[in-house]
């Protein structure tokens, strides 16, 4: 309509003929053109509006999958960044989200104790479900039946989980088959580089021995040549009784674990009252990232390999 308001403004002038009114038409075209050029580049680059919109469980899932997808994929990630997996459930809103996704990434073993509900909720008979950790040995774990759920936080396994995204997403959309293998192989290439990183780093740690606040790094530990010691929270959410404190203390200064690791998604004090007493002290693991500076996963996992080194030992 206000175009062609313009085009019937413009005959009238033409006709009477009026130089002066001409220029300002021609002024408000001038005006107008980069506007309406501005609108057609940005629907022919359209990365907005034709993006698949791929939805995963927690934040390092989501980069793996960011960085798989590049450009074609817009992530929704259901268990933000701060929050544990472990006892956070996805809002009804976020669920409802999943009604226009092409494919949901789960990590498996039981982390995702919400899914079948977050699914139903969807309603959308076309949503790909790919569990990541299906396919690859799963330690045991005290107070998971299904397993240790924390395969991510071994670059080993992480390389598994992007082979599957890539998989995934080829066959979600075809089209973009040759950015996803791109994107992957460079990916993949950047993991290879980390697994050697820690690999040298740990061969240079003074004390193997890790306490950590739950059981989240069981295969870092296990594929890395570490050993966990003790274990503060054996169910993630439920605080160590003042026997198992006792415990735990005990054996951090009978192995001569140099440090307690917390984590942030949880409150210290525990870590804290037991590092106080057993004279070490307490650093940081983070599990999930998903904010700067630990947003990517590999940037997650460099700042953990530097906690570890801090409490560990070792040369920079
Ligand atoms: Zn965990």
């Amino acid at each position: 309509m206000a175009r062609q308001g313009v085009r019937m403004a413009m005959r009238e002038k033409m006709v009477w003929g009026v130089p002066v009114r001409l220029l300002g038409v021609f002024a408000a075209l001038v005006l107008l053109t980069p506007l309406v050029a501005a609108c057609s580049s940005k629907q022919a680059a359209a990365p907005a509006d034709d993006r698949m919109l791929v939805a995963v469980s927690i934040p390092p899932i989501a980069d793996m999958v960011r960085q798989v997808g590049g450009e074609g994929v817009e992530v929704l990630t259901l268990v933000p960044p701060g929050a544990s997996p472990h006892t956070y459930e996805p809002t009804p809103d976020q669920m409802r989200r999943l009604a226009k996704a092409k494919v949901l990434f789960l990590n498996g073993v039981g982390l995702e104790f919400w899914a079948d509900k977050a699914i139903a909720a969807a309603g959308n008979p076309n949503l790909q479900v790919v569990t990541l950790s299906e396919g690859q040995e799963i330690l045991q774990s005290d107070d998971n039946a299904a397993g240790n759920p924390h395969l991510w936080l071994s670059p080993r396994r992480a390389m598994a989980y992007v082979e599957r995204i890539r998989d995934a997403l080829i066959a979600a959309d075809p089209e973009g088959e040759a950015a996803y293998r791109a994107n992957a192989d460079a990916y993949l290439a950047a993991l290879q580089q980390l697994d050697a990183d820690i690999k040298a780093a740990v061969a240079g740690f003074r004390s193997r021995e890790m306490v950590t606040f739950h059981a989240a790094w069981a295969y870092f530990i296990h594929d890395y040549g570490l050993h966990q010691a003790a274990v503060l929270e054996s169910t993630p959410g439920r605080e160590p009784s003042a026997a198992e404190v006792a415990q735990i203390v005990e054996t951090i200064k009978a192995v001569g674990a140099p440090a307690v690791f917390a984590e942030p998604q949880f409150s210290p004090q525990a870590a804290q009252v037991i590092a106080d007493e057993a004279g070490v002290p307490v650093l940081i693991l983070d599990p999930l990232g998903g904010t700067p500076p630990r947003e990517t996963y590999l940037e997650l996992m460099r700042w953990n390999l530097e906690q570890l080194r801090k409490g560990l030992g070792g040369t920079p």
